[in-house]
Order: C-alpha cells, then sequence, then structure tokens
C-alpha cells in the first residue's frame, strides 16, 4: 500500500500531498523546493474527527508500527524473496485492533509535529520485534521454511514508520477518535498506560534541507522520489547524509544510438572488501560461481565487482537484474560525467545495495548446498561505491541494456515506484 501525506510546505506552510516515497517537495504555491532528511522512522497521525466536547490535549494516540519491504532468505540450498507489508500495534495497549488494516491509505495521514497538543503512548515493542513478525509472517508462504537451516537473511529497500491511531475516553470508555466507535470499558491496564502517555517529542517533526548545490549554489533539481539530487549547473549528484547533502561519485554511459526511445537506468557500482573468501577479481568471481565459461587472463586482470539496481523493482527481478549486470561487466565501459536527459531515479540507497551482496553472491553460486552453509562466516563490505548510469533502449514491453544485451520489463519499474 502507499500512504498519502498531508504536508505543509517548510517555506510557505501551503498544504501539499506528498506519497510515501517522496523526498523532494516542490511546492506548487511558492515554487521553493525542500528535501525531507531521512531520520529512520517516519511518524504520522490518522486525522480524528473527535467530538468537541473532548479537549485537544486529552487526545491520546496509540503506535502502530509499520513495515514495507522485501526479505531475502538464503535457506537449505535455495535463495527466496519476499514482499512485506504490515502495520502491528506497538504499544501493548488493550482494546486497540491488532492491525490498522487498509485504513492509513483510506484517508490523508499527517506528519507528527508540533502543532500535537495530545499525548503519545510509549512504543513498547522494539523494531526489531517488528522485524521478526515481518519474517515470520512472510514464513507462511514459504513450504521449506521449517525443515532447512537458515544462513542468512537480509531486508533490502525497507520502510519503518509508525502510525498514530487517536484515541480519547469518555465516562470510562475508550473511542477510536477517527471513527467515534467505542473500543472498550477502561480497564486497570489501560489507566496505568494513560498515566505514561507523553507529550510528542519534537524531534519526531519532519526536517527539511534547502535544495541548493553545496558547489554552485544552484538549485538542485530531480524526481519527487528521488534519493540522489543533480545540479544541472555544475554537473554534480548529492545524496543526503546525516542531515547534509554529501557529493555521489558517478558516470554516465551516453548512448551511441540515435533517437530518443532510451532510459538511463542507475546501478551501484561496488567493489567489495570481502573477508572470508577470495573475491577480487573477476576471475576469482567466475570460478567461484562456477559460471559456464572458460576463465581467461583477462577475467583475471579485471576488478570485480557487483552491479546492483540503484531503484526499487520487485525482488525476484532485483535478484536477476544485479546477477545478470555483474556477470555481464567485461562488456561495460567508462563512462563520463556529462548530464543527460531520461535518467531514472535513485530509489535504492546505497547502503542497502551494500547490505544485498551476500544475498546476491549467494543467488549467484551454482553450487548453493556447498556455498550457502558458509555464508554466516562471511563478510562483504564496500571498498568503493559509484554511481553509474547505463543506457536501455525501448523493445516491445522490454527495455534492452546496449552493451551487455540485458534485458527488463519495462512493466517492473512501474511497479518498482509503488514498492
Ligand atoms: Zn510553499
Ligand atoms: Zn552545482
Amino acid at each position: 500500500m502507499d500512504l498519502s501525506i498531508e504536508q505543509s510546505c517548510p517555506s510557505c506552510g501551503a498544504p501539499i500531498e506528498l506519497h510515501e516515497a517522496d523526498r523532494l517537495i516542490t511546492c506548487p504555491f511558492c515554487d521553493v523546493g525542500n528535501y525531507l532528511v531521512s531520520s529512520g522512522v517516519s511518524r504520522y497521525v490518522l486525522p480524528d474527527k473527535a467530538p468537541e466536547s473532548v479537549a485537544r490535549e486529552d487526545i491520546i494516540y496509540a503506535p502502530y508500527l509499520r513495515f514495507k519491504g522485501a526479505i531475502f532468505s538464503c535457506q537449505g540450498k535455495t535463495v527466496e524473496d519476499r514482499v512485506v507489508d504490515t502495520t502491528h500495534q506497538g504499544g501493548g495497549i488493550p482494546c486497540l485492533p491488532v492491525s490498522l488494516g487498509l485504513r492509513p491509505q483510506a484517508m490523508k495521514i499527517l506528519p507528527v509535529a508540533g502543532a500535537l497538543t495530545g499525548r503519545f503512548f510509549q512504543q513498547t515493542e522494539k523494531t526489531v520485534t517488528l522485524f521478526t513478525r515481518a519474517t515470520s509472517q512472510a514464513s507462511l508462504f514459504s513450504a521449506n521454511e521449517s525443515t532447512e537451516p537458515l544462513y542468512h537473511r537480509a531486508f533490502i529497500g525497507e520502510t519503518i514508520s509508525c502510525i498514530y491511531l487517536p484515541l480519547y475516553l469518555q465516562e470510562g470508555t475508550l473511542y477510536d477518535a477517527v471513527l467515534n466507535r467505542p473500543l472498550g470499558k477502561r480497564g486497570e491496564a489501560i489507566a496505568d498506560l494513560m498515566l505514561q502517555a507523553m507529550p510528542g517529542d519534537p524531534a519526531w517533526a519532519p526536517r527539511f534541507l534547502a535544495t541548493i548545490c553545496p558547489h554552485c549554489a544552484e538549485t538542485l533539481s530531480g524526481e519527487p522520489d528521488s534519493l540522489v539530487l543533480s545540479c544541472p549547473n555544475c554537473e554534480s549528484l548529492w545524496a543526503e547524509n546525516e542531515g547534509a547533502f554529501q557529493p555521489v561519485s558517478w558516470q554516465i554511459l551516453t548512448t551511441k544510438r540515435a533517437g530518443g526511445d532510451h532510459l538511463y537506468l542507475p546501478f551501484w557500482k561496488i567493489r567489495p572488501a570481502v573477508a572470508g573468501l577470495s573475491l577480487a577479481s573477476f576471475g576469482d568471481f567466475l570460478r567461484l560461481t562456477n559460471q559456464p565459461m572458460v576463465v581467461t587472463r583477462k577475467h583475471d586482470a579485471l576488478d570485480f565487482c557487483f552491479w546492483v539496481p540503484a531503484f526499487k523493482i520487485r525482488p525476484n527481478s532485483f535478484l536477476q537484474l544485479a546477477k545478470s549486470m555483474t556477470i555481464s561487466q567485461m562488456r561495460i565501459t567508462t563512462g563520463s560525467t556529462d548530464m543527460a536527459d531520461m535518467m531514472y531515479p535513485v530509489t535504492l540507497p546505497s547502503s542497502e545495495a551494500v547490505q544485498s551482496l551476500k544475498t546476491l553472491l549467494a543467488d549467484m553460486v551454482m553450487d548453493k548446498r556447498h556455498f550457502l552453509p558458509r555464508l554466516p562466516s562471511l563478510t562483504l563490505q564496500s571498498r568503493q561505491t559509484d554511481l553509474v548510469y547505463l543506457p536501455f533502449t525501448y523493445s516491445g514491453h522490454d527495455l534492452v541494456q546496449e552493451h551487455t544485451t540485458v534485458s527488463v520489463a519495462s512493466s517492473v519499474l512501474q511497479f518498482g515506484r509503488k514498492l
């Protein structure tokens, strides 16, 4: 599900409607761009319709944790993937529904900001617990879950948010303030929890960065959901990290084809730092994964890199595309830093791409039965990460990469924008 959020413009205060994944907000009223700083957990409230007899400061907010993302499991002799989208009550409060179900997507939700005067129930459930539940929910669909040993599990491209359900008490009965419907009589447990409810933390409010190029002070641009912004003036790329824009090391391989029916897809090219096995050269990679290719001196002379899609797509397409590009890396030439049109937005951060490396390697090895048990003793980190845009040409329903002929269905990209 995709959430719709009503955010006020940080510059002029006008109401703007956002999608959950949006980071760059361009205000249609004052035309100023602001970039939403990543904060770990985004906090929202469902808008209430509490009667006027209830004072605003008597509204109490109950936390529901939400997990949305892909889970990869390396288990037995297989690599499995699942998409999980779930909300679960995180306050341990009696008489409340366990999940919000479809309610958050049926209305515009609001970010938790200074103007909310009510009190908030403490989040009693740790984010880790939520992850674990999301995992066990995913395992319901898995046939081999209970019998085969689990060697590695990764959460990739996940969003964790906290959505608060507003409540109020009237004559000893707890009410849902969205529907104005009674939830149950106040028991001792609720009375205790009421005492623990606290005002909101000012640090929960969304924070924004001015979209100004740190290098030349020109305005940065990008798609609303892009994690990398570009400066058309000095041809530099920037990603937010810890509240500031940091330069991104990047290049583009411009198309040699005439006509405009192409798209540049971004990949994280990651040269890994590996402990536990030898994976320095492309030759090492071919031997380890046992690809049906004769390993030559040319393969041994090339530094091995993972090529990971820098955009969200369905998990099985993510594995497939990373594998095809990584295996075809001999054919990819060096690019330039000339800005082009039709550059697809980066929607998967490099940190998430690095977290996926173990899963990707496991998926590329032919003999999984013997390789997967080695996963717990391996570490794969990044020695060098670059963002590389590769040209893909539209061909029927597919996009075909010019240098490698690797293809991806264009519908896969559409779907990924909503993940
Ligand atoms: Zn504005
Ligand atoms: Zn600039």
